[in-house]
């Protein structure tokens, strides 16, 4: 039976900074590792995950694509992926699973980027991505090289955190980022 995966937080930031290893083959345990991450994302409010955010240093990635279409599709696998070319680098969107509630619309990531991968069975693809999507695949691979998404912020960047106030949720500036 599988362990159920826990969640990385900064507290572990030493295993969230250490840099992923290639997967050769596409073992049983390699299978597991990527049904487990589906799962944990299932049950997250975000739309990627990658394996050393719980704890296993493998390159491997899931992603849900479609966001900026209003409708995220099922967890995809991308295996050992690289990114090939990328565009101009924008300001957007960012939020990380190992760091909740935080998000930022001033992370810099390229606007399109294409890159290689392997699906689950192993098979080598290409595919080109664009606004969030791109944004996504970015954060996730950054992973697998020990990046935080804190690390790509612009010059004078905010970040936000959700509260629950009276109203409901609510996203409240951090105007004192010494604070965290
Ligand atoms: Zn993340």
């Amino acid at each position: 039976m599988a362990i159920k995966p826990v969640l990385l937080y900064p507290q572990d930031e030493k295993k969230l900074r250490t840099r992923s290893q290639k997967v050769k083959k596409m073992h049983t345990e390699v299978q597991t590792l990527m049904q487990d991450l589906k799962d944990t994302l299932l049950t997250k409010p975000g739309a990627g995950l990658a394996a050393p955010q719980i704890g296993v240093h493998k390159r491997i990635v899931v992603v849900r694509f479609g966001q900026d279409e209003g409708e995220m599709q099922a967890p995809l696998a991308l295996v050992n992926p690289v990114i090939l070319e990328t565009g101009p680098l924008t300001k957007g969107f960012d939020g990380c699973l190992s760091l909740p509630r935080i998000s930022t619309w001033d992370t810099l990531r390229p606007a399109w980027l294409r890159f290689r991968a392997q699906d689950e069975s192993g098979k080598p693809f290409e595919m080109k991505v664009e606004g969030i999507d791109a944004a996504l695949v970015h954060h996730e691979v950054d992973h697998l090289d020990g990046i935080f998404f804190l690390d790509r912020l612009s010059g004078g960047a905010k970040l936000y955190i959700s509260m629950t106030t009276e109203e409901g949720e609510k996203l409240v500036l951090l105007d004192n980022l010494s604070s965290l």
